[in-house]
C-alpha cells in the first residue's frame, strides 16, 4: 500500500466514523495481540508451541479441564492470565466513541477484559472472560487474582472446583451473548471488523446481520469477506486507531 493510497484509506473511514451513530466493532485476537497477548490460533502464537507435548487446544478442552484440573490450570495461569497487559489505541478510541455516544457496542472474542480496561461498557464477550471464575458447586464468583494466588486446582469454600468462566474447546457460546451481539449488528449504521482473519467460527456469520451502509474490514491479512467490505485496510489496528478522531 503507497502512501497515497493510505491517505485516501484514512480520510475515507474518517468520514465513515464521522457519520457513524450507531456503530458496532467486532474484533478479534489482533485487537490483544498489539497489547502483548498472544494470538492462540496463530502460526508464530501459543498454538505452535506445545505444552509438555500436549498442544494448547487439548489443554484448553472442556474434557481436559475435567479430566486433567491440576495440568489445565498449570498452563492457564503460566499462558492464559496475561494482567501485564494495557489497553491499545484500538481500546481506548472505542472506549471514547461509546462516550461520544456513536458507538453502541464492542463484539469480541478476546478474554483479557482490556476493552473494560479502556473504559468500555457494551462489551459482549463471546468467548467469556478470565476475569470472571465460578464455583462449579455454588456458582460463587472470585476474580482473576484469586485464580492466580492459589495453587494446584482452586476450590471454593463449599469444595466446589473453579472453572473459569472461559468457553474452552467443546463448549458451546453463551446463546444470550451471541443474541445481544447478533441484536447490536443488526441494528448498526457501521460495522468495523478489526484483528480477526475471519476464519473462526461464528465471526463469519455475524456479518450477514449487517444491513447497514458501512462495513469495514480492518486487519493486517486479507479475509474472505474483504470483497464484502466497502473499506478494506490491511493494517494494525492499533496503529490505524491512533490516528482517527
Ligand atoms: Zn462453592
Amino acid at each position: 500500500m503507497n502512501r497515497h493510497e493510505q491517505e485516501r484509506l484514512y480520510t475515507r473511514l474518517q468520514e465513515i466514523v464521522s457519520d457513524a451513530k450507531q456503530m458496532v466493532f467486532f474484533g478479534g485476537a489482533g485487537v490483544s495481540t498489539e497489547s502483548g497477548i498472544p494470538d492462540f490460533r496463530s502460526v508464530d502464537g501459543l498454538y505452535s508451541q506445545k505444552y509438555h507435548n500436549i498442544m494448547p487446544e487439548e489443554i484448553i478442552s472442556h474434557s481436559y479441564f475435567v479430566k486433567h484440573p491440576t495440568e489445565f490450570y498449570e498452563f492457564y495461569r503460566d499462558k492464559m492470565i496475561c494482567l501485564d497487559a494495557k489497553p491499545n489505541a484500538a481500546h481506548k478510541k472505542l472506549a471514547e466513541w461509546e462516550k461520544r455516544g456513536i458507538l453502541k457496542a464492542v463484539v469480541t472474542q478476546n478474554i483479557d477484559g482490556l476493552h473494560q480496561m479502556a473504559g468500555s461498557q457494551n462489551v459482549y464477550e463471546l468467548h467469556g472472560s478470565i476475569h470472571r471464575n465460578y464455583c462449579q458447586k455454588c456458582g460463587k464468583f472470585f476474580d482473576v487474582r484469586y485464580i492466580l494466588e492459589s495453587s494446584g486446582v482452586p476450590e471454593c469454600d463449599c469444595g466446589g472446583i473453579i472453572k473459569p468462566d472461559v468457553v474452552l474447546y467443546e463448549e458451546g457460546l453463551d446463546n444470550q451473548i451471541i443474541e445481544k451481539a447478533v441484536d447490536a449488528i443488526s441494528k448498526a449504521d457501521v460495522l468495523i471488523i478489526g484483528g480477526t482473519s475471519l476464519n473462526v467460527y461464528p465471526a463469519a456469520g455475524f456479518i450477514r446481520y449487517f444491513h447497514g451502509k458501512h462495513l469495514v474490514i480492518i486487519n493486517r491479512d486479507a479475509t474472505p469477506a474483504d470483497s464484502m467490505a466497502e473499506l478494506c485496510i490491511h493494517a494494525k489496528i492499533g496503529e490505524v486507531f491512533s490516528i482517527l478522531d
